[in-house]
C-alpha cells in the first residue's frame, strides 16, 4: 500500500508543483502503477511526461525512456532536473568521457529516469552498465516512430520488444499523439504483446477548446490579405504555418510593408538564431510567429490563440500536430487553414523528394562511400553538386542522409559535422516495395488532408474519425456554425 506521501498526487504538488491531474493523466498513472504495458494516445500538450514521469519516480528502480529527438531530450532532462529529479540522458551528443561517468553513475544505483535514443542498444558497454541495476519500466515516447505505417518510422524503435527483453521484460509504457487503429495495432506487435496484453488510454486527438475553420482561396495576395484580416481580429499570439521558405519571405515583406511586427523561423536559419527567435516568441515580444513546421516541436506556449495554415500540410498527422500548439491552456483557440488549390502541387513535389527511390539512395550511399574527403568535412552542397543536377533546391539528399542513418548505414549528421559509415545497414532500406508502398501511404495521407478540406460535415468528428477514436460533433467547426 502506499501511504498518501508518496501519492501520484502528492508527487505532482510537491515535486511537479501542479495542483491537479488532467483527465485521463491518472488513468495512465494507475494503469503503469498496477504493472500493466499501457499504450497512451493523448493529444500534443496534454501533458504525456507526468505519465510516465510519476510512476517513474514512485517505482522502484530505473526508468529507461527512448525518445527520438536528441535537442527534446536534453530540454526535458534540464527540465527534470530544475525540479530536483534525478535524471540523466545518453545519446551521441556527449563526448566519451561524460558518457563514462555516466556509466559509472548508473552502475553506482544514480538517477531514476534515464533517457536514451533506441541506437544506444546496440553498444554493448551501455548494456552491460543496465545490467546492474533493476529496471522498473521501459518508456517509447513518440511510439508512432515504431511503426512503419507512422509518418516518422525509424527501425530502432521497431525493436522494442528485444529491448524489453535485454530489460527484463519491465512495464511497458508507449505514448503517441498520433496514431491511426493500424498504427496502434503495429506498436503493439512492435511491443512483442498482443492487444490483450495492454491496456490502451485513447484520449482521442483534438482538444475541445480548438475551433477549426478552413477558407479556400484563390491567389497569393488575397490570400495574404485574408490572414491579415483574419488576425487583425484577434488578441493573443498567433503562428502562421507555410510549407515553403520562399512564401514566408513573401508574406514577411508583405507584413513589413504594413508594418506589421512579425517573427520568422524555418529550417535554413541557423540554430542559435532560431533558439533566439523562439525565445522572443516565448517571452510575448512579438505576437506573431510566420514558420515552416520546423517551428513548434518542444515549444511550450501555453497561450497560443490562433494557429494559421497559409498553405495545406502534407497530412492530417502533421496539420492536427501544428494546431495541438494552440490553446494549450485550455482557452478557445482558432485554427484556420487557407486553401488554394495550387498549393497541392508543392506537397505533390515534397512527397516525391521525401521518397527518393533505389537508384538514388544507393547512389547517395556509394557517394560517401567513395567520398576521398573526410565525411565530417561534407557539406550538403558538396554531395548535392555530385547527386543532383537540375533543381538544387530538392531536398531528396536531405532524406537519404536522414534515411541512411535510421537505416544504420552512417552514424551522426552534416549539420554537426558528425557524420560517419558503418559497417553495414538494414537493407530494407532499398526495397522497391518498401519505398512502392511508403510512396501510397503518403499519397492517402495527403488525399485525408484534403478531404478535411472538402469535408461538409464536422470537421472535428473528421479528424476523430481518421485517427479511430470517439466522435460526436464539436459545434464549433466553421461547418458546425453554419449548420451542415
Ligand atoms: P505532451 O508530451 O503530451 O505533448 P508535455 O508532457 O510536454 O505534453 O506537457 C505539456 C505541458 O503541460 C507542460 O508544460 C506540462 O508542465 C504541462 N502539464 C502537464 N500536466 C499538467 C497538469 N496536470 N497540470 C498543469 N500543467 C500540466
Ligand atoms: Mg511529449
Amino acid at each position: 500500500m502506499k501511504t498518501y506521501e508518496n501519492s501520484p498526487e502528492f508527487i505532482l504538488r510537491t515535486v511537479f508543483g501542479k495542483s491537479e491531474f488532467r483527465p485521463s493523466q491518472r488513468l495512465v498513472i494507475e494503469s503503469l502503477m498496477n504493472g500493466n504495458h499501457t499504450l497512451t494516445i493523448m493529444p500534443t500538450g496534454m501533458g504525456k511526461s507526468l505519465c510516465f514521469q510519476i510512476p517513474a519516480l514512485l517505482m522502484d528502480g530505473l526508468t529507461v525512456v527512448i525518445s527520438p529527438l536528441i535537442a527534446l531530450m536534453k530540454d526535458q532532462v534540464d527540465n527534470l532536473k530544475n525540479l530536483s529529479i534525478d535524471a540523466a540522458y545518453i545519446n551521441s551528443s556527449i563526448s566519451k568521457k561524460v558518457r563514462e561517468d555516466r556509466y559509472l553513475q548508473i552502475a553506482k544505483g544514480c538517477f531514476s529516469l534515464l533517457y536514451v535514443s533506441p541506437e544506444r542498444f546496440k553498444k554493448k558497454d551501455f548494456l552491460d552498465v543496465l545490467s546492474q541495476r533493476k529496471i522498473s519500466m521501459l518508456v517509447v515516447d513518440e511510439a508512432h516512430c515504431a511503426s512503419q505505417w507512422g509518418n516518422d518510422f525509424r527501425p530502432d524503435y521497431a525493436r522494442i520488444e528485444e529491448y524489453r527483453k535485454i530489460l527484463g521484460d519491465p512495464v511497458v509504457a508507449a505514448f503517441t499523439a498520433t496514431a491511426t487503429e493500424d498504427v496502434q495495432q503495429d506498436i503493439i506487435t512492435k511491443m512483442g504483446l498482443t492487444s490483450k496484453e495492454v491496456v490502451l488510454c485513447n484520449e482521442g486527438v483534438c482538444r475541445d477548446n480548438l475551433h477549426l475553420s478552413v477558407e479556400q482561396i484563390i491567389g497569393e495576395l488575397d490570400k495574404f490579405e485574408a490572414i491579415v484580416e483574419y488576425l487583425s481580429k484577434r488578441n493573443g499570439s498567433a503562428v502562421v504555418y507555410f510549407s515553403l521558405i520562399s512564401s514566408i519571405e513573401k508574406f514577411s515583406s508583405f507584413l513589413a510593408e504594413r508594418g506589421i511586427h512579425h517573427l520568422v523561423y524555418h529550417g535554413r536559419m541557423d540554430q542559435r538564431r532560431r533558439r533566439n527567435i523562439q525565445n522572443q516568441f516565448l517571452k510575448q515580444s512579438t505576437n506573431m510567429m510566420v514558420a515552416t513546421n520546423a517551428f513548434g516541436m518542444g515549444v511550450d506556449k501555453p497561450d497560443i490563440r490562433t494557429v494559421v495554415h497559409a498553405e495545406i500540410p502534407d497530412s492530417v498527422e502533421s496539420y492536427y500536430q501544428e494546431i495541438g500548439r494552440a490553446g494549450r491552456d485550455g482557452k478557445v483557440s482558432s485554427c484556420r487553414l487557407y486553401y488554394d488549390e495550387a498549393d497541392l502541387a508543392i506537397q505533390l513535389q515534397f512527397l516525391e523528394w521525401r521518397n527518393p527511390d533505389q537508384r538514388f539512395l544507393m547512389r547517395a550511399l556509394s557517394l560517401l562511400r567513395k567520398s576521398d574527403v573526410s565525411l565530417q568535412s561534407l557539406t550538403y552542397e558538396d554531395i548535392q553538386e555530385q547527386l543532383v543536377f537540375k533543381n538544387r533546391s530538392d531536398h531528396r539528399l536531405q532524406t537519404s542522409i536522414s534515411l541512411l542513418e535510421r537505416f544504420g548505414y552512417v552514424e551522426g549528421s552534416i549539420e554537426a559535422g558528425t557524420l560517419s559509415l558503418t559497417d553495414t545497414g538494414d537493407e530494407n532500406l532499398f526495397d522497391a516495395v518498401r519505398i512502392k508502398d511508403k510512396v501510397r501511404r503518403d499519397r492517402l495521407r495527403l488525399l485525408g488532408m484534403l478531404n478535411y478540406v472538402k469535408e461538409e460535415g464536422c470537421r472535428k468528428n473528421y479528424i476523430h474519425n481518421y485517427f479511430a477514436s470517439i466522435t460526436q460533433s464539436c459545434g464549433f467547426c466553421d461547418n458546425c456554425l453554419s449548420g451542415f
